[in-house]
């Protein structure tokens, strides 16, 4: 097993969504629940990589009109300060100087600036693209379109299983499906820990005591698998998970301007 380390990961803040928790899992009270919608950026000697892209900078301005009626529910906040090339370029770096997208999945709230990365390697699980752009009916609200087409003819690497993105062990794509078809976590190994980066595979912690899925998922055998895929990886690699829409976890772990190592 090759141990290869990335140097560094940065969580990006991004937009915050205020939703009931019974839309984040089955089973969850109607309290309202204030979540994070981050980007991560990864630093490996080979180049940078941005684990999802946070919401498309029009939401800061008015959700509804970009997103449609579908915001309404979601109570957006999203200051500019938060806007991901703000972020990126907060920490010295420049949007082109990203040089592989990993997309969890396709839906609003991580897809947002895709388009801002003409020249990087997308990766992404297969069925994902060909569901995103044409959801079943029930599921369309959350997939944005025009987050999508810009990136049509863009260099996308389409993966029908685990791929280990620099051979050397230190960031591993998961297919975790069933929150959508082509749902994927990306596995860190960093110098001194290891965090699994979840995408919307798990939402809120309790769905690790529950084994609970989420109403909006598009197969919930697949997606109690792939939380239990997620558990295990937890206990038996003493690894972080890091669940990307989870309050606690987001403000326990360590984010933007501060690097976890
Ligand atoms: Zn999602």
């Amino acid at each position: 097993m090759p141990d290869g380390k990335a140097k560094r990961l940065w969580a990006l803040p991004n937009a915050e969504l205020t939703v009931p928790r019974s839309l984040l899992m089955h089973g969850g009270t109607n309290d309202l629940v204030t979540v994070p919608c981050p980007a991560y950026l990864i630093e490996h000697p080979k180049g940078l990589v941005l684990f999802d892209t946070g919401c498309h900078p029009d939401v800061a301005v008015d959700p509804v009109a970009y997103w449609g009626p579908f915001a309404q529910a979601l109570q957006v906040s999203y200051p500019k300060e938060l806007l991901l090339d703000r972020q990126i370029q907060g920490l010295g770096y420049k949007m082109s100087d990203i040089k592989y997208v990993v997309v969890s999945h396709l839906h609003l709230d991580h897809t947002g600036y895709m388009h801002a990365f003409p020249n990087a390697r997308f990766l992404i699980m297969s069925n994902e693209l060909r569901y995103g752009y044409w959801p079943d009916a029930d599921r369309r609200g959350a997939f944005i379109l025009n987050d999508i087409l810009p990136t049509r003819n863009f260099n996308w690497i389409e993966l029908d299983s685990d791929f280990d993105l620099f051979d050397d062990g230190s960031l591993c794509m998961l297919k975790t499906p069933g929150h959508t078809p082509g749902e994927s976590s990306l596995y860190v190994r960093l110098p001194n820990r290891k965090i699994l980066l979840v995408g919307d595979t798990i939402h809120l912690r309790a769905q690790f005591d529950t084994g609970a899925t989420m109403p909006l998922d598009t197969d919930p055998s697949q997606a109690a698998l792939s939380i239990q895929r997620c558990k295990a990886i937890r206990d038996m690699h003493e690894a972080t998970v890091w669940i990307t829409h989870d309050p606690e976890d987001w403000a326990e772990l360590p984010h933007a301007p501060t690097a976890i190592e």
